[in-house]
């Protein structure tokens, strides 16, 4: 049962840094207001980690990684499943977190925290199977032995569209494969993140292993990527950053695992049931405000039916209901930020000036706090804006095509290369998209893309390595070569 706004907000916790497993309040030093996106009022202040902060934490990280990469696969394991518990166990804690910092929907909160748990039990559960192999050797009575060890203390970053999820990913990867990590927390969602390295500090990890804490981007990069502690980087956001980061990173020999942006195309066939697409793609698409980065975005629809799935996508999106999370009827929240509404402004007003069809939305919502109308345009062109720049937020651009041939050249056209969904009904079209769409995601005829045990990764300029399943645990590994005579 969600609690009321104004009993969360008196819970809002007084927000520290978690350095080498203690928290630490007040030091101090600079502080960023944490805004609440369903008023645009802070909700609290969370103080900036100065240089030496992070020096400490990379000791710690060194010194932790000595003593998690010795702990068995098998006591790594068992911690993480108490992550997993514990998380559930505080869902409603932790959802009230997600709906003050980032204003999602009570229920798509619960949702995140379940998913998050979900990725620590299989982190547990992989992190017990890096299993090495024997290859049969050339020489008599010698053993060729293939090792799988942790890659060393990760440097992980992130940013705010999954307060919970994401951080979960960067630990519970790293971890189960028996690496210590620094991450640098979203100082536009920290709490969520701070909440997450308590749980798992209060499950039993050894000192130092983990530290989380806010600070400025550019200082905290250089020095966590130029340290010869580290050995590889995580970082989930945006593809420029990306590309930053990952030029540091290779600059210091560190492996860069990028998880980038996306204008995940939607390829819509003939014999479909219009309304039922309709209204699943709509839920999909303004899914925690559009912010996700394998949200629908790019709909190209075959014209015999492309009137029909544009009135019936209008008039889903003209029945979701916007406020404030807590409130049981809400089903789209708030932007995060005015930045990130700004941005949408720009692209509808780009869309006006080409004259293309807004059918819904449109419009930011006349109250306090960062509230857009879920938007549709039809007939969106090549050269529109929010046909190239990825939106991260409440528009579907809508789009007719005449072949196959033109609905891949579409689809792929972007360097994005993230999500990317298909909807037919004969498997030959289901079959050859698969095949010929550039995107680490193909999803046909659903919208679920990321489940713990399957890989996420991105195509591309939508990232390097990828996050959960089995591929996510060796992104963090080594693979070493060990022979015995
Ligand atoms: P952003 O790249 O601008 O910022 C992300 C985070 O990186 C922020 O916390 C920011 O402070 C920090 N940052 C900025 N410069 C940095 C630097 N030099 N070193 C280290 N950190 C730095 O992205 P954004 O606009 O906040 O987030 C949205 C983007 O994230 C979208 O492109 C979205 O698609 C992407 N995203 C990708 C995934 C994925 O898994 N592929 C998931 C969620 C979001």
């Amino acid at each position: 049962m969600s609690a009321t706004r104004a009993e969360a907000i008196k819970r809002y916790p007084k927000l520290g840094q978690l350095i080498a497993g203690e928290m630490r309040y007040d030091r101090g030093g600079s502080t960023i207001e944490v805004i609440d996106p369903t008023t645009g009022l802070a909700l609290g202040a969370v103080p900036m980690a100065t240089e030496a902060d992070v020096d400490e934490s990379l000791a710690a990280a060194s010194k932790g990684f000595d003593i998690w990469r010795k702990t068995s696969a098998f006591e790594r394991s068992n911690l993480m499943r108490k992550v997993a518990d514990r998380l559930r166990e505080k869902a409603e804690t932790l959802a009230e977190l997600l709906v003050l910092e980032l204003g999602k929907p009570w229920r798509e909160a619960l949702g995140e925290v379940d998913v998050a748990a979900g990725m620590w039990e299989w982190a547990a559960e992989e992190g017990r199977r890096a299993y090495g192999r024997v290859i049969p050797s050339r020489e008599q009575g010698a053993r060729q032995l293939v090792l799988v060890e942790p890659i060393g203390p990760v440097a992980a970053f992130v940013t705010w569209n999954g307060p919970l999820v994401t951080p979960s990913r960067k630990m519970s990867g790293a971890l189960g494969a028996g690496c210590s990590i620094v991450l640098r927390a979203s100082e536009e969602v920290p709490a969520c993140a701070l909440a997450l390295g308590q749980i798992v500090y209060e499950c039993g990890l050894p000192t130092g292993v983990l530290s989380v804490m806010s600070g400025d981007p550019v200082m905290m990069s250089g020095k966590l990527l130029e340290s010869p502690v580290t050995r590889a980087v995580t970082f989930t956001g945006s593809t420029d950053v990306g590309k930053l980061l990952s030029q540091q990173a290779v600059a210091h020999m560190k492996r860069p695992i990028m998880e980038l942006g996306g204008h995940a195309p939607v390829l819509v066939f003939d014999g479909i049931d219009v309304q039922e697409f309709a209204k699943r793609a709509v839920a999909a698409k303004f899914a925690n405000s559009g912010q996700v980065c394998f949200a629908p975005t790019r709909f190209y629809v075959q014209r015999s039916l492309y009137g029909d799935v544009v009135e019936a996508m209008t008039n889903e999106a003209k029945q979701i209901v916007v406020g404030c999370g807590f409130d049981p009827k809400t089903q789209m929240g708030p932007l995060k930020s005015e930045r990130r509404r700004s941005a949408i402004e720009q692209l509808i007003e780009d869309a006006r000036q080409r004259d293309l069809r807004v059918t819904t939305g449109g419009r930011r919502i006349d109250r306090p706090g960062f509230f857009y109308e879920p938007t549709i345009v039809a007939d969106a062109t090549t050269e529109a804006r929010l046909s190239n720049a990825e939106p991260f937020g409440p528009i579907a651009a809508m789009t007719p095509f005449d072949t196959y041939e033109e609905a891949i050249t579409l689809a792929n056209r972007l360097p994005y290369g993230l999500g990317a969904y298909v909807h037919a009904r004969d498997f030959e079209t289901l079959h050859r998209a698969t095949n010929d769409l550039e995107a680490g995601n193909v999803i046909c005829n659903g919208w679920r893309v990321t489940y713990p045990e399957t890989p996420f990764g991105g195509y591309k300029e939508s990232g390097m390595f990828s996050e959960g399943g089995i591929e996510g645990l060796r992104a963090f590994q080594n693979v070493k070569y060990a022979s015995l005579s």
